[in-house]
């Protein structure tokens, strides 16, 4: 009987699964989990992030049991282990998930190279975007590789349909694939962290529930932070407990419905365009896996940002006085997510109010996010920054008083995260529908740690220089 081994990473899940569905045309499957140095790592910087991995492998591993095999883990270096691993089942090839991300891409191509050492077939597949990067690039009219616009790329995308593996049952796996380690534990990753159950089942209920409901009101819910309506599946999406495919099939089967106003049809579309986004930045990476450590745009390759800045600790913290910053800090160390709008304000407020390079933020969200997905995080970043995919003139520095009057007027958002302001009566402040700071009491709500235009002000004055340097040289070291 051939063995095919199938190594599981970020894709924690059997059904509609390009990888399975590799691996089955080469035998058996034995279902490997390799906990490494990296994913220890990853796991340990994020307590959260350990407690969801660690609930969604038992959940893998249970619906391998109902299927007569069981999740085998080992612990160790994952090319040694998985050749080892080969060697003793006698695999005619070892199959895995493709990475996105440059650390992941090198790991890939090391592991690549020790199970053709073996004499096994080495087989990545992408399973983690809903379309493949060689899909959308094959369907360009221009040549070149890959996107870095995203305009262009959702014209592609959105008239290419996903491939579909849904097909669990068919795939047949070993009943005992090799001894086992015990199923990774928080504990494992210094977390003494809960986070609510994870795996399969529970992802695909979340994804019924939100396009039964939210999902036709996505338009409201990514411009109103307190509600919280939007999909949540980031998480889901970055370790596979759900397949990116999934969930754009059965959005755009439910944009099918004749019934639907035409508000709830644009709110779909919305919904699917953030989609969209993933695949966009998972290619971006998958073709720059260098602007991993620098821009992508060339022209800001040498553009310095500080590495550190006097009110770094404050925006770490959630303390800088400006809410609707604080709020989408707090929300994250509370919960291990931030609300996507705010993301995007409190990564401004970073990169133009302090200067500070993105880098700084990335890394320090990273400790907290549950999501583990470094090219998505990038992509962001960067185009944040101004120095990624975006191919705005000029940097797009928000102002955080308009933001919070625009996707928090009264104030709710900020009330709900910050305690110190729960018992705040929404008012004037700053010139904007903001939240009326409570004075005295031993916990007080700091007042705005920068004047806001001022610094703005400042950052473009050294953006300008910049680009269009007076000497003819650019440069702001
Ligand atoms: C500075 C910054 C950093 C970010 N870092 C991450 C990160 O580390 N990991 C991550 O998964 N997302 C990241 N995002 C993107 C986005 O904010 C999150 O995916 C979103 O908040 C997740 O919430 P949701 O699942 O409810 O999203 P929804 O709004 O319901 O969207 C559905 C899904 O689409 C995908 N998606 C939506 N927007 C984006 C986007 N801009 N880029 C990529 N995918 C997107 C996500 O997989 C998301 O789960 C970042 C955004 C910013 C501005």
């Amino acid at each position: 009987m051939a063995v095919a081994i199938y190594r599981f990473a970020r894709d924690l899940r059997l059904d509609d699964h390009a990888g399975l569905s590799a691996a089955s045309a080469h035998g058996d499957i034995a279902p490997v989990l390799v906990v490494d140095r990296e994913l220890e790592s990853r796991l340990r910087s994020s307590p959260r992030r350990a407690a969801y991995f660690c609930s969604a492998a038992a959940a893998l591993d249970a619906a391998l049991r109902e299927r007569g095999s069981a999740l085998v883990v080992r612990r160790g270096e994952h090319a040694a282990e998985l050749a080892r691993l080969a060697a003793e089942l006698g695999a005619a090839a070892v199959v895995w998930s493709a990475s996105y991300d440059r650390a992941g891409i090198a790991a890939d191509t090391e592991l690549q190279a020790a199970i053709e050492e073996r004499g096994a077939r080495a087989i990545a597949v992408h399973d983690s975007p809903a379309i493949p990067p060689e899909e959308s690039t094959a369907a360009r009219s221009s040549a070149g590789e890959g996107y870095r616009a995203f305009a262009p790329y959702y014209d592609v995308w959105r008239e290419l349909e996903p491939g579909s593996y849904e097909a669990p049952l068919l795939l047949s796996f070993v009943h005992s694939g090799g001894a086992s380690e015990r199923l990774p534990q928080p504990a494992d990753f210094g977390s003494g962290d809960s986070v609510p159950a994870a795996g399969a089942p529970h992802a695909r209920a979340k994804l019924e529930m939100f396009l039964r409901g939210p999902a036709l009101q996505y338009s409201f819910a990514i411009n109103a932070p307190v509600d919280d309506l939007t999909s949540h599946l980031s998480a889901d999406l970055t370790f596979g407990t759900i397949a990116a495919r999934t969930v754009v099939r059965e959005t755009r089967n439910r944009m099918d419905d004749p019934f639907l106003l035409a508000e709830e049809r644009a709110s779909l579309r919305l919904f699917q365009r953030a989609l969209a986004m993933r695949d966009f930045f998972l290619q971006l990476s998958w073709y720059n896996p260098q602007t991993s450590n620098g821009a992508l745009q060339e022209k800001m390759r040498d553009f310095l940002f500080s590495q550190t800045h006097p009110l770094l600790d404050a925006w770490r913290e959630g303390r800088t006085g400006f809410p609707i910053v604080d709020a989408g800090i707090r929300q994250l160390h509370a919960t291990g997510w931030m609300h996507p709008r705010v993301r995007a304000i409190a990564a401004s407020f970073l990169c133009f109010d302090l200067g500070v390079d993105w880098r700084v933020g990335m890394a320090e969200w990273e400790r907290y996010l549950i999501e583990d997905d470094p090219a998505l995080a990038l992509g962001n970043w960067q185009w944040i920054a101004g120095v990624g995919a975006d191919l705005a003139a000029y940097p797009r520095i928000y102002n955080p008083y308009k933001q919070a009057r625009q996707f928090d007027p009264a104030g709710l958002y900020a009330r709900k995260w910050i305690g110190e302001l729960a018992h705040g009566r929404a008012g004037a402040h700053e010139g904007s529908a903001q939240i009326e700071l409570p004075l005295g009491g031993a916990e007080r709500y700091p007042r705005p740690v920068l004047d806001h235009d001022r610094a703005a002000r400042d950052f473009l004055g050294r953006y300008q220089e910049f680009v269009t340097p007076a000497g003819g040289r650019r440069s702001n070291r």
